[in-house]
């Protein structure tokens, strides 16, 4: 188990090894092929398609209470750098703190392995998640 502060929100993390009802994020990492998860994925070699998801699996009160986050490992596992994969965790993540795509942070659609790597929340996204949490 670990303890972290979700840079730079007031928002503190741990992980688990054991999946109980305390665990709010479930995730995944796979070779996921499309139609899974009702999505398309990413094709290896090719550029459209979904590399990650966000999916809630238990509302209550209207409210989501846990989450799954899903990784295609076809797309992860060719990143040498860690960049791309900590940009897609960032924007992964956010979803599940209630952040939708914008432009302006890791929560922008697309992800540039060859660009800029955004893997931080920018002040509008964490007034949103202290606000939330
Ligand atoms: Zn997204």
């Amino acid at each position: 188990m670990r303890n972290q502060q979700l840079d730079p929100t007031h928002i503190v993390t741990g992980m688990a090894v054991e999946n109980n009802y305390y665990v709010d994020v479930v995730v995944h990492q796979d070779n996921y092929v499309s139609g899974d998860c009702g999505v398309t994925w990413h094709p290896d070699g090719g550029s459209d398609g979904y590399i990650g998801l966000a999916t809630c699996r238990w509302v209550r009160d209207g409210d989501c209470q846990r989450h799954d986050v899903w990784y295609d490992s076809s797309w992860t596992s060719r990143r040498i750098s860690d960049g791309p994969r900590d940009a897609l965790a960032c924007q992964e993540i956010g979803h599940t703190l209630g952040l939708t795509h914008r432009a302006d942070d890791c929560m922008r659609r697309k992800i540039d392995p060859g660009g800029i790597q955004v893997t931080y929340y920018d002040d509008h996204s964490v007034r949103l998640i202290n606000t939330n949490y």
